[in-house]
């Protein structure tokens, strides 16, 4: 029997609960006499096993993410991208060059423990360097000693039947697409440069993926603010068919404000993205439709195994960095990566490690602490313990409702 920890969040119902573990993420049904008889021996994981579990999370190489930003350029101009006020360049492109040297890159980096490799074709959008997105997948199997992943995040706009069918044969493991809402409010939020909507054929090449594939898992996902969060009710009324999918899984997530840029009104604050999630969150289940957990992200700067490549070359630890040459961790081509550079460890307080959400929220976004608190351990300012407590408990009672009655 699995040991139960502090260390959890339980879902009362009337006879079962379930019981949901925040560190390797595993979900119990346990009867509620168990967990009475357990209540007040449930078992506390110390500070020093934490730190240790921690330590070795952070250290760990089993899995390698590779984040291949094949582009910086994208085909559409969302009003939260034109709102971030990028200074990035644009016009770079990754070349079959730099994905030959990633194949030496793996070699050198990943060790005796590492068991797989996921790559993720990221952006700008990927699909606009698809000549370089097909050299990588069809090279990586082809050289690699160790099982890869292909992942691809994409607006979707151009996935169509031709791409698909490449993807397919080459194995792509799954997808992620944006739709913001329903037609008219996606068709606001998500335009091409021209300013035409884009949720007709999002919609048609996403049924396209579904026919042409047959293992592919689908993410879709769905950003809120205060914009679109009354229109998503609705999207998920008219496309319930679709998102029913057993493919299909629905990732609802709020716009974050990393960049700290001009946002107006559109953001909500966390605690209004709760209030909308726990709404949200049971008519998804009562719909029959999956969705992905909420804070399944932490972040990449605590641990080596995350690497997010620019098209230059410039190895970066956070996507946030990318670009900006004052956080270079590395660089391909010499076979540099100095992988604890703005380790996020040492920016976790005493406070966060006594957390049981930690290996949830891993204390936060260290970018906004090393770039707007000058790397203060600043947890009360990030902390949103409240919302994740919030968040999780209404997404695994809204999963699990029928075993909770
Ligand atoms: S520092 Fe912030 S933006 Fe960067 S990986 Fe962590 S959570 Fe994401
Ligand atoms: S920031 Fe708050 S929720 Fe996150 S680990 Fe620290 S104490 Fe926990």
């Amino acid at each position: 029997m699995k040991e139960i920890t502090n260390y959890s969040i339980i879902i009362p119902g009337s006879k079962n609960s379930v019981y949901v573990d925040t560190i390797d993420g595993k979900v119990l049904l346990l009867n509620n006499d168990y967990l009475s008889e357990k209540k007040d021996t449930l078992s506390k994981i110390d500070k020093f096993e934490i730190k240790r579990i921690f330590d070795s999370k952070i250290k760990s190489k089993e899995v390698i993410k590779l984040w291949l930003f094949t582009t910086l350029n994208c085909d559409l101009n969302c009003i939260y991208c034109i709102q971030n006020g990028s200074k990035i360049d644009k016009n770079e492109t990754m070349s079959k060059k730099l994905i030959d040297q990633t194949v030496k890159f793996l070699d050198y980096y990943a060790d005796e423990t590492t068991k797989r490799v996921e790559i993720v074709y990221f952006g700008g959008e990927p699909l606009m360097n698809f000549d370089v997105v097909q050299y990588a997948m069809s090279h990586y199997n082809n050289t690699t000693r160790r099982p890869i992943v292909h992942r691809l995040i994409t607006n979707g706009y151009s996935l169509n039947l031709n791409k698909i069918k490449k993807l397919s044969k080459l194995g792509i493991c799954d997808v992620q697409i944006t739709i913001d809402g329903n037609k008219d409010i996606h068709n606001c939020r998500r335009i091409t440069k021209s300013k035409k909507g884009t949720f007709n054929r999002i919609k048609s090449n996403l049924i396209t993926l579904l026919n042409e594939t047959e293992q592919t898992q689908i993410i879709i996902k769905t950003t809120v603010d205060k914009s679109n969060k009354d229109s998503i009710k609705e999207f998920i009324d008219q496309e319930a068919e679709i998102l029913r999918h057993d493919r299909i899984h629905l990732d609802i997530s709020m716009v974050e404000d990393i960049n700290h840029m001009p946002k107006g009104d559109l953001y909500m604050s966390r605690k209004e993205f709760s209030e909308f999630y726990e709404e949200i969150i049971y008519y998804v289940y009562k719909l029959g439709i999956k969705a992905v957990p909420p804070h399944s992200g932490g972040c990449n700067l605590n641990y080596r195994n995350s690497i997010f490549l620019a098209p230059s070359g410039i190895i970066y630890r956070c996507p946030s960095m990318v670009d900006d040459s004052k956080f270079a961790a590395g660089n391909i081509y010499n076979l540099e990566f100095q992988d604890d550079k703005y380790n996020g460890g040492s920016y976790i307080s005493q406070e966060c490690m006594a957390c049981k959400f930690l290996y949830l929220c891993d204390g936060g976004c260290k970018y906004n602490s090393i770039v707007y608190s000058e790397g203060n351990k600043n947890y009360e300012k990030n902390c949103h313990y409240n919302e994740i407590n919030r968040d999780l408990y209404n997404y695994y009672a809204a999963k699990y409702s029928k075993y909770l009655v």
